[in-house]
């Protein structure tokens, strides 16, 4: 109800004028009409109440008089006398006529108006109405009657009173209306210009220069107050807004005269301020980053106008990197280097604030950078100078080490034989030396490859388990291993990498324990289906570590003080390289040790787990092979020490050599001799090794097809994989211990062996290992076979087009399947193949991904089509029989 009635309100307050004069005024109007009006209205109602009883009591009054004055002159028939009579009384008021008339009923005289004017005469005796007063005149004995005085009154006469009365009254309404209104605008009239003037005045009151104080507001005490307070409230915001346009300028100058770039993003992300620093460090125009400008149509600029380097364009490459910064942004902190088309680099750097804006540094750091790139260029040079300086070192060791072999063959006296075998002693020590610098050196420029293949953990210690072994007798410790990884499994990882770190510490306990036990325990830590976490201890009751040395000791070059080294010798990069190493495998490396008592150091990495292979047709060939028939070798060496090594050690063994100091030369002799086998060294004068190999595999069939072991003395990590991929049939790094060198030369003939490759009755000796895992079951070989062409055609197409799609985990999924079967038919070094790209793939390392996928692919048609050439023989040779 009361809401209807403000409604009501509402709608009629809607009617009136909204002005405060005209609505002022137009309600005063009102009330004072509504007063007046209603005064009038009493004072016509009091009159017409009380006006006829007091013209009765005249028009009575009169008629007494008449009556009683009239009674002489009546019976005298004096005429005038009453005519004299009748004239005073007709004065009063309200009297229309007096009739005088004589007791037999005659009119004698008559009063009565004409106009304003009072008549008398003796009238037309007639009718008498209504209005009468009838008085009856007393003769003079005063008992008798004389005749009647009858007095009419006039029958409208307060009719015409009240008429006069009331047009009196609108007159003097009107005049008092006028008045009243005059009255109204003088008062309301300088009150609603105050209002105005107060109302401008408070609109202007935040305006950078707001309006003077209004003193001569109109006199009205609320008014005069309202006038000082916004004047007050006026002052206070000047000082206000002084204050803070100071703090604003002092924030700006403060912003500005920072040496980075700083710009502040609301919560929408639009800009909020930004210094002139952040706009250089960002070519786009001014305009580009007014305030309310959101700072992705600032980044799209930026990429249209081609400011970055890498992210040119509007392609799609360029909308990815667009909409991965916009991401970036989002998860509240972030830190993104760019490249500037203007040569400049600059780091970005956004932190979300507590309001939900973005705070946006941009440091200039190109000559950081330029530092940076200084710095990498300098350690791929340091890491390029080792190389070659290893080259340069190894190669006269290599020729050192192998002639003191052939001297130590060469049945020597004792005497004779101790000296020199100290010198081979000395020269394999400085080898060790030169490669643990090598090493060292590869790893600091970030070189690490670390392998991922299926390996035996006993086998692949059994060796060096022996050596450590026999050092330690030698210094009469006691060496002990407890192993309690059962061997039923292989391990996948990377032996030679396990083996280096093992040997190291191995041979640290064995260096620095004088008396006691050197041991090694390997323990499971943790195991699932496929991986398996090994612990491998290495404890010793040597000298220890002293307290202080302990910080320090996985850094680069230390040793536990001076004195040890002068003691023990040792370059001091072992333990370092071991902890990379470790790093590199997804393990670490600790220790702890009490000096005087012994230590322990502590390798924890993870392993895959596979189920162990039969014996492999490659580890076979390990065996002592059937001596080889004489074998015709071609020697390519610029060294001719190297190459006086080789040839000698080649003929002990009943073979010829061919020797030729550069790669020409070598291929003519090649050509000319049809040799069984290369020895090939790769950094030659003029044509490399690697070019020698290129154009012997473009030869005439009958040549191309000559095995090629390389010789190299580059022993940088990644060689073997460098050397098998450009297609050499093996490798071995000098110094080459006689052993080796055979070892290597009987592998790779064996798969050359002309009974394997050349003949129908079997496989290709790459497929010896398939073969056995199917128990030499040539026919379900040949089974196998045609459809292994198929899937590896398929598999090959498809690691294409994933690559081509770069899509990563398809290219993993892939290599997944194809794993276990491919490593039956893999070329040496190609096992790993589909186990690199899976990791790839799942670390999203895309060109390894890519260039592994293009090998993979490569190696699958390659054997496919070994496969089908093979098996197109076998169905000729098979119909031929028939
Ligand atoms: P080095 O080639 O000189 O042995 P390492 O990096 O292998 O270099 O070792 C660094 C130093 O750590 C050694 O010089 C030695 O002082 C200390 N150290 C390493 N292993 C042991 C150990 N088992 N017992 C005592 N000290 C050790």
């Amino acid at each position: 109800m009361p809401l209807a009635l403000r409604a009501d309100q509402g709608r009629l307050s809607g009617l009136l004028p909204r002005g405060f004069y005209a609505r002022n005024a137009l309600f005063l109007s009102a009330l004072l009409l509504v007063v007046l009006v209603g005064a009038f209205g009493v004072f016509s109602a009091v009159l017409e109440s009380e006006l006829p009883p007091v013209l009765a009591r005249d028009a009575g009054a009169v008629a007494d008089l008449v009556s009683g004055s009239v009674a002489g002159p009546l019976q005298k028939r004096d005429i005038d006398a009453i005519d004299a009579v009748l004239r005073t009384a007709g004065r009063a008021s309200g009297i229309e006529q007096i009739l005088v008339v004589s007791e037999d009923g005659a009119l004698m005289r008559r009063l009565h108006r004409s106009g304003d004017a009072l008549r008398v005469d003796a009238g037309p005796a007639g009718e008498i109405g209504a209005g009468v007063l009838v008085r009856p005149i007393a003769a003079e004995d005063g008992v008798a009657r004389a005749g009647t005085v009858r007095v009419v009154t006039a029958t409208g006469a307060h009719g015409t009173l009240i008429a006069r009365a009331v047009r009196d009254g609108l007159i003097g309404l009107l005049v008092m209306l006028g008045v009243a209104l005059l009255l109204l605008e003088l008062q309301l009239r300088p009150m609603s210009r105050t209002l105005d003037r107060l109302t401008r005045f408070a609109g202007r009151i935040d305006d950078e220069q707001p309006p003077p104080p209004i003193e001569d507001v109109c006199p009205v005490r609320e008014f005069e107050l309202l006038g000082a307070t916004l004047g007050h409230a006026a002052g206070r915001m000047r000082e206000q807004s002084a204050q803070l346009r100071a703090a604003g300028q002092r924030l700006q100058a403060a912003i500005d005269a920072l040496e980075d770039g700083f710009a502040l993003y609301d919560s929408d992300d639009r800009l909020v301020l930004c210094n002139a620093r952040y706009r250089e460090l960002l070519p786009a125009p001014e305009e580009a980053f007014a305030p309310g400008v959101s700072f992705e149509s600032i980044l799209r600029e930026g990429v249209r106008r081609d400011a970055y380097i890498d992210v040119g364009g509007s392609g799609a490459p360029a909308q990815a990197w667009i909409e991965t910064r916009l991401a970036q942004r989002k998860t509240g902190s972030s830190t993104e280097e760019v490249h500037l088309s203007n040569g400049r680099w600059a780091r970005i750097h956004d932190r979300r604030t507590v309001e939900g804006g973005v705070v946006s540094i941009r440091t200039d750091i190109t000559e950081l950078k330029q530092a940076h790139l200084r710095a990498d260029a300098a350690s791929r040079a340091k890491s390029e100078f080792l190389a070659n300086m290893s080259h340069e070192i190894r190669t006269p060791l290599a020729g050192i080490i192998g002639m003191t072999d052939l001297v130590l063959d060469g049945g020597l006296n004792r005497e004779l034989q101790e000296y020199v075998s100290l010198s081979r002693n000395s020269a394999v020590h400085l080898m060790d030396i030169v490669n643990d610098i090598l090493d060292f050196s590869k790893i600091e420029a970030g070189g690490i490859e670390v392998e991922s293949v299926p390996f035996d953990l006993e086998q692949t210690l059994g060796d060096t388990l022996s050596v450590q072994r026999l050092r330690a007798e030698a210094k009469g410790l006691e060496f002990r291993v407890v192993n309690e990884l059962s061997a039923a499994q292989d391990l996948v990882g990377d032996p030679g990498r396990l083996r280096q770190i093992l040997v190291n510490l191995l041979g640290n306990a064995i260096k620095f324990t004088d008396s006691g036990r050197v041991e090694l325990c390997i323990s499971v830590v943790e195991r699932a289906a496929e991986t398996v976490r090994l612990r491998f201890l290495v404890r010793d009751t040597g000298v220890g570590i002293p307290l202080e040395k302990q910080a320090h000791l996985f850094q680069p070059f230390m040793q536990g003080d001076a004195s040890t080294e002068r003691l023990y010798g040792g370059s001091g990069l072992g333990l370092a390289i071991s902890a990379r190493l470790a790093e590199a495998l997804g393990g670490s490396l600790w220790f702890n040790s009490s000096p005087g008592t012994g230590s322990e150091f502590i390798l924890q990495t993870g392993f895959g787990l596979r189920e162990r292979e039969a014996p492999s047709a490659s580890s076979a060939t390990t065996e002592p092979v059937p001596r080889q028939r004489n074998l015709r070798v071609v020697v390519v060496d610029d060294n001719a020490i190297n190459r006086l090594t080789v040839v000698r050690l080649l003929a002990k063994r009943g073979h010829e050599s061919m020797e030729a100091e550069n790669a020409p030369d070598g291929l003519r002799l090649i050509r000319d001799e049809a040799p069984d086998l290369v020895l090939l060294d790769l950094q030659l004068p003029g044509m490399s090794g690697f070019e020698a190999l290129e154009r012997l595999r473009a030869m005439p069939a009958a040549l191309a097809h000559i095995p090629v072991i390389a010789l190299t003395a580059h022993a940088l990590m990644g060689d073997r994989e460098r050397c098998i991929s450009a297609g050499m049939d093996g490798y071995v790094s000098k110094p080459f211990h006689i052993d080796a060198l055979f070892a290597e030369i009987d592998r790779v003939l064996a798969q050359h062996r002309p009974g394997a490759a050349d003949t129908a009755d079997g496989p290709p000796a790459r497929f010896a290992r398939a073969l056995e895992g199917l128990d030499g079951d040539v026919e379900l070989f040949t089974e196998i076979a045609a459809k292994a062409v198929e899937e590896f055609h398929r598999f090959a197409g498809r690691i294409d087009e994933l690559a081509r799609e770069r899509e990563l985990a398809g290219l993993a999924a892939e290599a997944h399947k194809i794993k276990s079967n491919w490593a039956l038919y893999a070329l040496q070094g190609e096992e790993s193949l589909p186990q690199n790209l899976m990791l790839a793939a799942r670390q999203a390392e895309m060109d390894k991904a890519m260039e592994t996928a293009s090998k993979l692919s490569a190696a699958l048609r390659v054997a496919a089509e070994e496969l089908r050439d093979w098996l197109a023989r076998t169905s000729q040779v098979d119909r031929e029989r028939r």
